[in-house]
């Protein structure tokens, strides 16, 4: 049945959420399958896709298999690969748009620019900009879903000289598919999970490309390969085996938060990746260069069969000095070389743990979330948070996977929520807040669990930590564990208020 939205100018949603990605779109479908179809989705750009609508540089692509990188409730089993690529995630996003029939909920060229708990009428205040919105337009929510992905703001380095550099310039989330890089000397800063995919795919185009590497990854072999027509057959046909392989990978993954706290498995995971590199990299010292000094899993573990490969290629350097400077057409590096290059691309990752540093959000009574947050970001389950009632996070503070699907924890937060929302619907009240006490024994526990892990403890700095070496980012335990606290909300962790207009 088609439900238009049902608040008009002036009137509040039930809830409104940001972002079309996995997490938005999850949300929405959570909704609409509880019967709620009063809601608004919010889209600063005209498509959907998150991350996949953003990430289009050259070999984007998941390092998750696909049959466990989609929705549990919307299967498919016509992967392609083993490993999803970007278009095929983006098709698949757009379909689950079409058949739970989201196009009608979302507003495109939308961008929030700031989010306000308004005391007097209990609703959230957004304001929007961009094409989609009309000047100075405000829309309210009784409930505020925030899915705008953690891995969201690219970042760059504030490297000395660069805005004098006259080549150009894109990071890998804002890829210039304009800017032809056949023949041309290039640099690549960054040698993170993007990084990885997308420099076995232009080294082949590119007169020269310099890596710059300031830390090794430590990369295991990518079993990828294309899904046999056979495969699919079964995965179509008989009944349960689609759903027993998914089972399968889901569980071989898990496994692997084994190895977070486990200083022997971490080890045979090591001697795993150690034995790749020495089978793909016979050169001693471009082998040492790439060789990790810290202990796996510290940082994320990056798959890849043809990396390694690439920087073997004759047009291909690997660099470990670190840059001191830009100049208009070169990098200078600390042995005193100048990379004369045409064109630099950051492979440096986004803001994780500082995302919210500008960001207009206000609670109740006017506290912001800079002030909540003044000795770092957390969240309870990594989806509310004290003092600002009603509003949800997806993907929020340390509900982060170095080892699993994001899709799983997705889906778990999604269910969390909507059982908030059932509360607060139950209880006829106005507002529901987790209390601060459960916030700061659910955190004390993130951080009691983190102090021995190999995040905090592997000898690495990572996103996943932030300015003080506090991990923000990561989930500490397993899934199943996440799974298990979200799967039965506690009340007595909220605290309901005020009267439902
Ligand atoms: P990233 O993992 O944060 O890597 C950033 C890279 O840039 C690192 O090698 C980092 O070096 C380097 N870097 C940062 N600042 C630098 C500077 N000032 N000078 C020199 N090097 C610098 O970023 P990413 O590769 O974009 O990946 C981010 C995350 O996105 C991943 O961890 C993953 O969660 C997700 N992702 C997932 C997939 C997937 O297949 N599922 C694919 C791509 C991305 P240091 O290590 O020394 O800091």
């Amino acid at each position: 049945m088609a439900v238009t939205p049902a608040a008009g100018p002036g009137e509040a949603y039930k809830v409104v959420i940001v972002g079309t990605g996995f997490s938005g779109l999850a949300m929405a479908i959570g909704l609409k399958k509880t019967g709620t179809h009063d809601f608004v989705m919010l889209e600063k750009a005209d498509e959907v896709g998150g991350t996949w609508r953003e990430n289009t540089y050259p070999g984007c692509a998941c390092d998750i298999m696909s049959l466990l990188y989609s929705y549990s409730f919307e299967p498919k089993a016509d992967w392609s690969r083993m490993f999803p690529r970007q278009d095929e995630l983006l098709a698949y996003i757009k379909h689950c748009v079409e058949k739970y029939d989201l196009a009608q909920h979302i507003r495109f060229g939308t961008e929030v620019t700031g989010a306000e708990y308004d005391d007097d009428t209990d609703t959230w205040r957004l304001s929007l900009e961009g094409p989609g919105a009309e000047a100075g337009e405000i829309v309210r929510g009784r409930a505020l879903a925030a899915g705008m992905g953690p891995l969201h703001q690219p970042s760059v380095p504030d490297l000395p000289g660069l805005a004098s550099f006259e080549g150009t310039t894109f990071h890998s989330a804002e890829w210039d598919h304009s800017y032809d890089l056949t023949g041309k000397r290039v640099a690549v800063i960054g040698t993170g999970a993007s990084a990885i995919q997308f420099v076995p795919q232009i080294a082949k185009r590119v007169r020269s490309l310099t890596v710059f590497q300031r830390t090794p990854p430590w990369i295991m072999p990518k079993p990828d390969r294309r899904v046999t027509g056979v495969e699919r057959a079964l995965f179509r046909r008989v009944p349960g085996v689609q759903r027993g392989y998914r089972n399968g990978i889901y569980l071989l993954q898990e496994s692997f938060v084994l190895g977070f706290t486990n200083p022997k498995l971490i080890k045979a995971a090591g001697n795993l990746a150690a034995w790749h590199l020495r089978r793909q990299v016979p050169d001693p010292e471009l082998r040492r260069k790439l060789t990790p000094g810290y202990t796996m899993g510290c940082k994320r573990t990056l798959v890849s069969s043809d990396y390694y490969p690439a920087l073997m290629r004759p047009n291909v350097e690997l660099t470990t000095e670190g840059i001191t400077e830009i100049r208009e057409h070169s990098i200078v590096t600390r042995d005193g070389r100048e990379h004369e290059v045409d064109a630099i691309i950051f492979g440096t990752g986004f803001h994780v743990t500082d995302a919210m540093e500008n960001a207009h959000i206000v609670g109740r009574n006017g506290l912001k979330i800079q002030d909540a947050w003044r000795d770092g970001i957390e969240a309870h389950l990594g989806v509310t948070v004290a003092g600002f009632p009603n509003l949800f996070l997806l993907l929020g503070p340390n509900s982060g996977l170095g080892h699993n699907s994001m899709i799983f924890i997705i889906e778990a937060q999604v269910r969390y929520v909507l059982q908030c929302l059932r509360m607060l619907d139950a209880s006829r009240a106005a507002r529901i807040s987790v209390r601060p006490s459960a916030q700061d024994r659910f955190n004390e526990w993130v951080q009691r669990k983190s102090a021995g892990a190999v995040w905090v403890a592997g000898g690495c700095s990572s996103w996943y930590l932030d300015k003080n070496g506090v991990n923000r980012a990561a989930w500490p335990a397993s899934t199943i564990d996440y799974w298990l606290r979200t799967r039965k909300l506690s009340p007595a962790e909220f605290q309901l208020d005020g009267q439902a207009r």
